[in-house]
């Protein structure tokens, strides 16, 4: 009888961290099996998850350095190609100083990975330039639930929404498509007799299922809730003893509320007045009720606010610090939320611990025999648009693909190819690392151990089922070794288990999760402060990270671009179930790949007629940044008149070619989900 090896591990692809078996028969990777009794895929998977293992051993995959010699990139020696990484850095940095350096660390790497990337980064050159796409996800998350709670982390866990919730307000988030296993557990609590509510600008899959839905106008999100919540105060249904024992700025919070009556509001959404109604009152009394959300909260210039609306809206309602309610940011990739809590930010160490902060200066300067730097670093766009002035010489991009993923490609690119010297460290040659002076292959998930944390801070193991393919290495490895050749100390590990041991360490959240407790428990949620905690399936229980929590008194501001004569259209964003992120993995699954296999917009049978779309199966997409010559149209009426979506997988129609970089003030997000377009009969 065949004798496979079934290796547990943790999928590499979405936040919601479900457990899956590697089959493994002679050291290849044959198939994945699901994880019976998994704390949150309990034995099922969604087509990602089956087909986890199907890119691994794709004929693209890297497998010898590249480097860059007279225009072209070519095969060379582990040897040549760190030594030449370490010299360029070193010279970079003894001429430019060490800020015109730049990283990117990565949302599908481990917490391991990114810990030395940041580690690299403050140490080894002397900056806190670093960033990665959790940017251009969920910045407006962590930087809004901070201000509101004292924390930007989901409150609350998965099972939960099973078991105690009993009204969901999910607001922009597809979740079934996106985050298909957390719309089991929410269909479930559904069955249980918990009422849904979804609000989006598009008719999404979860929203087939609702009891009430509200489609609304892209970019009105604060208008909604402000509605919301309007009636809520002027019904007396907010819980009063809440907001009097555990939050302050409730007065002027309430004065401004008291101007977003329902009628403004359907003016402002488009949604009937007495749907607001509805869904207010349903929020409010089926306690415990949770937010659920995702980009389409975030990615606005005014994602704070709309993130600090979620908040006022569960603050008002009572429904934070118990179980089945809460704040519930759903985070796009693997371990994007393990990226953050890794320092994979420029303005905190590892926990969030600031960089500016003097207490905090002199722990990671003692830990790290260094003195590091003390000035918040630039974002990712800023590093991207800096690297085109000239500024940032050289970049270091660990797994990540800002050629599809970042906004305004065209002009992301412009900056990529003025860098003086760009390494890409990827598994394949992606549309970035095509334009790197050096590509250094990393492995893949099925090739190294390591942990990944999910988006309810759930800590997981990710267990090595088969050697590297190629002469691929591990990030971690690498990066060690270029330390090394720069004469850097404390990069000596030997297994991502000390780089855990040293995470323990300086990570006060992280304290108790070694690699030994998960071995027994199987997985811990932060904060896990000692060993002997059992860690924390919801926040905020009694007292708020920032002690009282603050309502913010938040207006409605448009999106940064709007619909005009000349682009009369409305683009939002978004993903669909087969694809991930930038395609680099699921398109080359061949089962994900033939589902949904080329970039497409969806347009409404009204628009489709003032165009004159005639029967025509394709369309040019034309904004200020860009245009996109021929794309595959859906004429249908799941979106509303006036708005188009595309999905942004493609790179071949990368609708992040059209989209704006105008970011949000404060935590730098771009607008994503909302520009103006021209649409024509191509
Ligand atoms: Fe993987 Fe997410 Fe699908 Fe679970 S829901 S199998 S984590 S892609």
């Amino acid at each position: 009888m065949i004798k496979y090896e079934n290796v547990l591990t943790t999928c590499p692809y979405c936040g919601t961290g479900c457990g899956l078996h590697l089959q493994v028969l002679d050291q290849q990777l044959v198939g994945t099996l699901p994880a019976k009794n998994h704390v949150i895929s309990d034995g099922g998977l969604c087509i990602k998850g089956w087909n986890a293992h199907a890119f691994v051993n794709h004929p693209d995959r890297l497998k010898k350095p590249l480097i860059r010699k007279n225009g072209k990139l070519v095969e060379a020696e582990w040897e040549e190609a760190l030594a030449l990484v370490a010299e360029k850095l070193g010279k970079i940095k003894t001429k430019s100083g060490p800020d015109s350096t730049g990283f990117l660390s990565s949302a599908k790497c481990t917490n391991e990975e990114n810990y030395v990337l940041q580690k690299f980064a403050r140490v080894v050159i002397g900056t806190n330039n670093i960033d990665h796409c959790a940017r251009l996800c969920h910045a407006s998350s962590v930087t809004g639930l901070a201000g509101s709670f004292g924390s930007g982390a989901m409150t609350n866990s998965i099972p939960e929404f099973e078991t105690d919730t009993n009204c969901f307000l999910i607001i922009g988030s597809n979740t079934s498509e996106t985050h298909p296993l957390i719309g089991t557990r929410i269909l479930k609590g559904q069955k249980r007799g918990a009422k849904v509510i979804v609000a989006d600008p598009r008719q999404n899959q979860i929203g087939q299922w609702a009891d009430l839905y509200l489609e609304f106008r892209p970019g009105t999100d604060v208008a909604l809730m402000n509605g919301m919540m309007n009636i809520i105060i002027s019904e007396g249904l907010e819980d009063k003893q809440f907001i009097a024992e555990r939050t302050e700025g409730f007065e002027e919070f309430k004065a401004l509320m008291a101007e977003y009556t329902p009628e403004k509001v359907e003016g402002i959404t488009g949604v009937p007045a007495e749907k607001i109604r509805q869904a207010a009152r349903l929020f409010a009394m089926q306690k415990p009720s949770a937010v659920i959300y995702a980009m389409g909260i975030t990615q606005h210039t005014t994602g704070v606010d709309n993130v600090k609306s979620t908040a006022n809206l569960a603050m008002l309602t009572g429904n934070l610090g118990i179980p089945g309610g809460g704040v519930n940011p759903l985070r796009g990739q693997n371990n994007v939320q393990g990226a953050c809590d890794m320092g994979g930010l420029p303005n905190v160490y590892p926990g969030y611990q600031a960089v500016t902060n003097e207490e905090i200066q002199k722990k990671f300067g003692e830990a790290w025999s260094c003195a590091g730097p003390t000035q918040v670093g630039l974002t990712v766009t800023e590093m991207v648009h800096e690297a085109g002035e000239g500024k940032i010489r050289a970049l270091y991009i660990m797994g990540e693909n800002p050629m599809v993923s970042d906004p305004d490609i065209n002009h992301v690119r412009h900056c990529l190819e003025r860098t003086d010297f760009l390494v890409v460290q990827d598994i394949f040659l992606t549309e970035t690392a095509q334009l790197a002076h050096v590509v250094l292959p990393s492995v893949s998930f099925a090739e190294k151990d390591g942990t990944y944390t999910n988006t309810e801070r759930r800590v997981q193991r990710v267990r090595q089922a088969i050697p590297p393919v190629g002469e691929a290495r591990q990030d971690w490895e690498i990066i060690c070794q270029v330390a090394r050749k720069m004469s850097a100390a404390g990069f000596d590990f030997k297994h991502p288990r000390e780089i855990m041991e040293e995470i323990n360490r300086l990570t006060p959240s992280y304290g108790g999760i070694t690699y030994e407790r998960l071995e027994e428990l199987a997985s811990l949620q932060w904060p896990c402060p000692a060993t002997d905690h059992p860690g924390t399936p919801y926040l905020h229980k009694g007292k708020f990270s920032r002690g009282l929590g603050k309502f913010f008194a938040v207006p409605f501001k448009e999106a940064a671009e709007l619909p005009c004569e000349e682009f009369p259209l409305v683009l939002t964003t978004g993903r669909v179930m087969f694809q991930y992120h930038t395609g680099t993995m699921t398109r080359r699954s061949p089962k994900l790949e033939q589902e949904v296999p080329e970039a497409y917009v969806e347009i409404h049978p009204d628009d489709a007629v003032r165009i004159g779309l005639n029967g025509n199966k394709h369309v040019r997409l034309t904004s200020r940044r860009g245009v996109l010559e021929k794309v595959h149209v859906h004429v249908t009426d799941r979106i509303n008149p006036g708005v188009v979506f595309m999905p942004f997988h493609f790179a071949e129609a990368a609708a992040n070619i059209l989209t704006n970089a105008a970011v949000d003030p404060v935590a730098k997000i771009p607008e994503y989900k909302v520009c103006a377009v021209k649409v024509e009969a191509a």
